[in-house]
């Protein structure tokens, strides 16, 4: 089974008790109707499982922190949505219940949420004999309703608030020294000693920061490119019901990127929107939207490859 196969599952056993605001499942976050004003809050939750979605074989605990709440405040801006606040729960092993291992990992949460004022409002700890599974739960609030997926017209440009294809990179760069065996170099002084290019690329995978929602202003439509932008991009133009048309990515890449890290890398968390021609926007132009369906780039079809959590276990499993 794949991720939406799953969400269909759940979808069809909650029935009509699938709230209005969840839009269907479909987009970065849900929409908590507002009671009083002109503020609607946003929730979104995201697990993470070491060996899963993060592997402490390529990077310190702190990093793991750091992208576990990195994925909850993409998803939040990705509505345009600006964090008022987070839980989350942790499922513990044996070998981290450690101070220091602990430590690390709450400092790494604890970066972001300073840098995107996040606080933290509480959680859970259980134990486990399994991997470490850290769940967050975050909550944002916008001005009006919340930007969705839906909403990009013909005529609309279609832009990236920063660029992509860095964490993939970074991850090539990541593997390749865990390949060359243990070092007794930390982590930090290896990092500061690579070329600038690999050592963003490198940053842009262990520490990504996450698109800010002020960018999506005059957005029509909007979502966080999480797991590539070929599969993110057909999720867009699926959900508006228009073909988007590609330009050339070469002044979207991350330093030391590829266009195959950009189109199917992921965990770039950078927001890819649309907007209408005459609006100003803070951001990286990378195509247009037009009638059809689709994502085209130089009249061929970009097909939705990208990342699934269930094909890749799969995968693993063979
Ligand atoms: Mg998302």
């Amino acid at each position: 089974m794949k991720e939406a196969e799953i969400v269909e599952v759940i979808k069809g056993a909650f029935g009509s008790l699938v709230a209005p605001g969840a839009y269907e499942l479909a987009d970065d976050a849900a929409m908590i109707p507002p009671v009083i004003g002109h503020r609607a809050r946003v929730v979104t939750t995201d697990v993470v499982v070491e060996g899963v979605d993060f592997d402490l074989g390529l990077y310190p605990a702190m990093y793991a922190g750091y992208r576990a709440l990195a994925q909850n405040i993409s998803d939040l801006s990705a509505m345009g949505a600006f964090p008022v606040g987070f839980v989350w729960s942790l499922a513990i092993p044996p070998p981290w219940l450690e101070r220091e291992r602990i430590a690390e990992l709450a400092r790494g949460a604890a970066v972001l949420a300073k840098l995107r004022m996040a606080p933290l409002f509480g959680g859970d700890l259980s134990a486990t004999s399994g991997p470490l599974v850290v769940s967050i739960t975050a909550f944002g609030d916008v001005e009006g309703v919340p930007i969705r997926r839906a909403g990009a017209r013909p005529g609309d440009f279609l832009w990236l608030s920063g660029p992509v294809g860095g964490a993939a990179a970074g991850l090539r760069v990541l593997r390749e020294r865990q390949r060359a065996g243990p070092s007794p170099e930390p982590f930090e002084a290896w990092l500061r000693s690579l070329p600038d290019a690999l050592a963003s690329a490198v940053r842009a995978h262990v520490m990504p920061l996450p698109g800010d929602p002020a960018v999506l202003a005059s957005a029509s439509a909007a979502m966080d490119v999480s797991d590539g932008l070929a599969i993110d991009a057909n999720r867009l133009a699926a959900a508006s019901r228009v073909r988007l048309e590609l330009e050339d990515l070469d002044s979207a890449l991350a330093p030391a990127a590829t266009h195959e890290d950009a189109l199917h890398g992921g965990e770039d968390y950078a927001l890819l929107f649309t907007a209408p021609p005459s609006a100003r926007v803070d951001g990286l132009r990378v195509g247009r939207v037009v009638e059809g369906e689709g994502v085209w780039q130089r009249g061929a079809r970009v097909e939705a490859a990208g990342h699934d959590h269930f094909a890749r276990l799969l995968h693993l499993a063979h």
